[in-house]
């Protein structure tokens, strides 16, 4: 017979659990923030050690210290962010959704690393080879329906596709890039992210080298 689900057969409730690092208040409210282009420096900097084979991970920030900045990235990127930026875990605060996809929580979640934690850059990050890029060219191409919830990530991606249909060349990467940049573009038109640098990437998939883009 097979073994239960562990969270079926706990007799107790489980032991406190110390709270998540990046919720608690940060130790030095005072402490300076570095600026946009700086961090920016340091995560294509940390990209190249990381592709370089020289990477520096890993290692957890020291407790209490802020993110230097925010990556909205995706669920099936080949590594995380913290890793292919070569940054200490923690150091980011990653919010993930497959393709890019923006929702009210989404945005909650960056509005919270840049007005409350001081983030001063924002790193969308979009991916060669993305899974839900491909689902939604398939939808495009053949018109079969799409199961359950990833019937909304394909139609938030589908404009992206759309767009870039009758380009020559790859459908699947101009649609990453139009994806990427188009999400970048909604965050600073957004007053919420005033604060901050936003900036938009693509990742190799073969080789994590990231390259920002126009
Ligand atoms: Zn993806």
């Amino acid at each position: 017979m097979a073994t239960p689900h562990r969270a079926l057969r706990t007799p107790t409730a489980p032991a406190p659990r110390p709270p998540f690092p990046s919720l608690v208040p940060p130790s030095g409210t005072d402490e300076p923030r570095p600026a946009a282009a700086a961090v920016l420096d340091e995560l294509l900097a940390g990209n190249a050690r990381s592709t370089g084979g020289l990477p520096r991970q890993p290692y957890v920030r020291p407790t209490g210290r802020r993110p230097c900045a925010v990556v909205i990235g995706c669920v099936d990127a080949p590594v995380p962010p913290e890793l292919v930026l070569d940054q200490p875990l923690g150091e980011l605060l990653c919010v993930r959704t497959a393709g890019l996809v923006l929702d009210e929580a989404v945005l909650g979640s960056v509005q919270y690393g840049v007005q409350e934690l001081g983030a001063p850059l924002v790193l969308v990050l979009g991916h060669e080879r993305c899974a839900a890029v491909a689902a939604t060219l398939e939808r495009l191409r053949t018109g079969a329906p799409v199961p359950g919830h990833l019937e909304l990530l394909v139609e938030e991606i589908a404009p992206a596709a759309r767009r870039t249909r009758n380009r020559p060349g790859d459908w699947a990467e101009h649609t990453l890039r139009a994806q990427t940049t188009w999400v970048r573009d909604a965050i600073r038109a957004d007053p919420a992210f005033g604060a901050a640098r936003v900036v938009a990437a693509r990742a190799d998939a073969g080789t994590g080298l990231v390259s920002l883009l126009p």
